[in-house]
């Protein structure tokens, strides 16, 4: 399996080039984000429990999507591997994860760290926010309070994974085809070496 985890800050992109990579790369997506917006869509106790953390910028309960992650590892039995999109966004969910690819004997292979400054990333933000239907994406200080809640608990997800080697950081400014080129280069350096 080649598993893989596309790491970065709300903005910086990871949403357009996972669509991309699982296409070139037959991985399953798995986008807690999405996951939890179905779950929204969809009604649902846990949805309704997540909406109120998400409309505010804050990070759902662990337990809540380690479950959800759980629940998609079972029903892929059969996946070439995955491309985790938005999660692990905590050192706790990244043990859990490590734990349930160890059950399946696998692990992640590498972690893409897509590099965006914080200005650069409200300025996207804000202007996807104009078409994307998402309401955490119109209010400039929920923004903010994501990006905050990225620096203290995401961002020392990739210190967790960088004393294992697995962290490459990627340039995340300039075309998308630019950036998804950088990223194919770090897959296959990987996919060679193992
Ligand atoms: P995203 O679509 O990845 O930007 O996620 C949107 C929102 O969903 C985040 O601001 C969080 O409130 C919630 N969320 C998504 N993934 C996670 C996660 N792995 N852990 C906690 N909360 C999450």
């Amino acid at each position: 399996m080649f598993n893989l985890i596309l790491f970065g800050p709300p903005g910086s992109g990871k949403g357009t080039q996972s669509e991309k990579l699982i296409e070139k790369y037959g991985l399953i997506h798995l986008s807690t984000g999405n996951l939890l917006r179905e779950e929204i869509a969809n009604q649902t106790k846990l949805g309704l429990e997540a909406k109120n953390f998400m409309d505010h910028g804050q990070l759902v309960p662990d337990e809540v999507v380690i479950g959800m992650i759980r629940s998609a590892l079972e029903h892929n039995p059969k996946a070439k591997g995955f491309l985790f999109d938005g999660f692990p966004r905590t050192v706790a969910q990244a043990k859990a994860l490590d734990d349930l690819l160890a059950e399946k004997n696998a692990a992640i292979r590498i972690v893409l760290a897509l590099e965006v400054g914080q200005e650069e990333l409200v300025q996207r933000l804000l202007h996807r926010g104009k078409t994307s239907g998402r309401s955490d994406d119109t209010k400039e200080e929920v923004i903010r309070a994501r990006i905050i809640e990225y620096e203290n608990k995401t961002a020392p997800v990739a210190g967790y994974y960088e004393q294992f080697g697995k962290v490459v950081h990627v340039k995340g400014v300039g075309g998308i085809d630019e950036i998804f080129r950088s990223l194919c280069q770090q897959i296959e350096a990987r996919q060679t070496v193992q």
